[in-house]
């Protein structure tokens, strides 16, 4: 499989009557956890010398991007909200460490540019800001730290079965904001590639257009159904008006293990949406907690 283009999802033919989409960091692949806690979290306390309030910083971050509301959004306002956080917890006060300043970094988050790199270097750059400079810093060694030192991570078990089932019976795709070289690698690495129609990353559009541009017209909208662990991706089912299954952050092996058994036939069956789906994204919205202590 070579690197996918928007074209590529335009002229999908299905050869099933029903589309299953699949998000891959944190849903099929369990790499959330690890990407945060032992490459971004450890760059975070060493690049601002948190060191005295390291369980603090960490609770926070773990909160920010794996059990809050705005798990999975971009790693920029999530270091905000974290250094926003921090001061509000027990004991970082009494600890007399320096907090990090995040005046120019909530300048840029709320800048309206697109968050990453390549636009944070322009604003080092355009504005000589030492704080910029240092998130600069942090999030290229984040990159380099993530592709040198981070060991594969395997899929759920549950998740693979899943895709097997789902052979001969549903296009399945996968539906991703993670670079399409990325993907790629990490799918063929486990040899599960051959069991998606296509992979959609990040550089195809958002997830809801990649649903549009490779179903519209070619699925009835009740036989699409979009499966992801993070609030993005219930909204972008919602956007594309398809059906959603939560993979529940902490418990993904079990939620997969449901829909392998019981969900999957269920959908096809057209007794997914409605009553149960409801169900399932009432307690999904409410494991993800808005105040950190609501956990
Ligand atoms: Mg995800």
């Amino acid at each position: 499989m070579s690197l996918i283009t928007r074209q590529d999802l335009v002229s999908l033919v299905p050869a099933a009557d029903s589309f299953v989409g699949v998000d891959s960091d944190g849903c099929v692949f369990d790499t959330m956890r690890v990407k945060q806690c032992l490459h971004f979290h450890p760059l975070i306390i060493r690049h601002w010398g948190l060191e005295a309030v390291e369980a603090q910083l960490r609770e926070v971050a773990e909160f920010v991007n794996l059990h809050s509301r705005h798990r999975g959004r971009n790693r920029f306002p999530a270091l905000l909200q974290t250094f926003e956080l921090l001061p509000t917890r027990p004991g970082v006060a009494a600890s007399g460490v320096t907090l990090p300043e995040t005046r120019d970094l909530r300048a840029y988050c709320e800048s309206g540019l697109a968050l990453g790199n390549a636009s944070l270097a322009a604003e080092v750059a355009r504005t000589g800001s030492p704080e910029l400079a240092k998130v600069l810093e942090w999030s290229l060694a984040v990159n380099r730290e993530i592709e040198r030192n981070m060991e594969p991570v395997p899929p759920f078990p549950a998740a693979v079965a899943s895709l097997r089932k789902m052979q001969g019976r549903s296009d399945a795709m996968v539906v991703s904001q993670t670079p399409e070289e990325a993907l790629l690698r990490e799918w063929r690495q486990h040899g599960i590639d051959s069991l998606v129609r296509v992979i959609a990353g990040q550089e195809l559009g958002s997830k809801a257009e990649h649903i549009r541009l490779a179903t519209e017209g070619r699925y009835a909208k009740d036989r699409i159904l979009l499966i992801g662990d993070a609030p993005g991706d219930l909204a972008a089912a919602r956007e594309a008006g398809v059906a959603f299954y939560p993979i529940q952050p902490g418990a993904e092996g079990a939620s997969w293990e449901r829909f392998h058994d019981e969900i999957y036939e269920r959908f096809l069956a057209g007794r997914y949406r409605g009553e149960l789906e409801r169900g399932l994204l009432e307690a999904f919205e409410r494991s993800l907690a808005s105040e950190m202590d609501e956990r």
